[in-house]
């Protein structure tokens, strides 16, 4: 088995009904990050890894699309819509795909990791 992608507890069903569409057999894991937030990870036969990471990439891109549009994004400090998408940042293996944003008001520095909470103990 190979390490497929970590992912919060909430984007679970939709992942793993995701891999069940694309016919892709997983195994999922729970695991606790240094800070606390709980992660479930993805596991798939080797074989399979390098298919499902393809899949798992346009999933991703999906739920990053959907979120994108839910939040429009806004400023978390000063509530402004102003905001410039600055960097995506892939973690080492297809784990989190996080954007990072620029407030063009007050210059504050954010990610939107969904819903915006901090992941892995990274503070923005
Ligand atoms: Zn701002």
């Amino acid at each position: 088995m190979k390490e497929l992608a970590t992912i919060t507890p909430e984007d679970k069903e939709s992942l793993a009904q995701f891999l069940g569409s694309k016919r892709i057999p997983f195994q999922t894991r729970s695991q606790t990050d240094p800070s606390g937030l709980e992660l479930i990870e993805f596991l798939v036969a080797d074989d399979d890894w390098e298919n499902a990471c393809n899949e798992v990439e346009q999933w991703m891109a999906l739920a990053q699309e959907q979120a994108e549009k839910k939040e429009r994004n806004r400023c978390p400090t000063c509530s402004s819509p102003h905001v410039e998408a600055a960097a995506v940042n892939e973690a080492e293996t297809l784990t989190m795909v996080d954007v990072v944003y620029t407030c063009k008001d007050c210059g504050r520095i954010f990610t939107t990791n969904r819903r915006g909470q901090s992941i892995g103990g990274r503070h923005w």
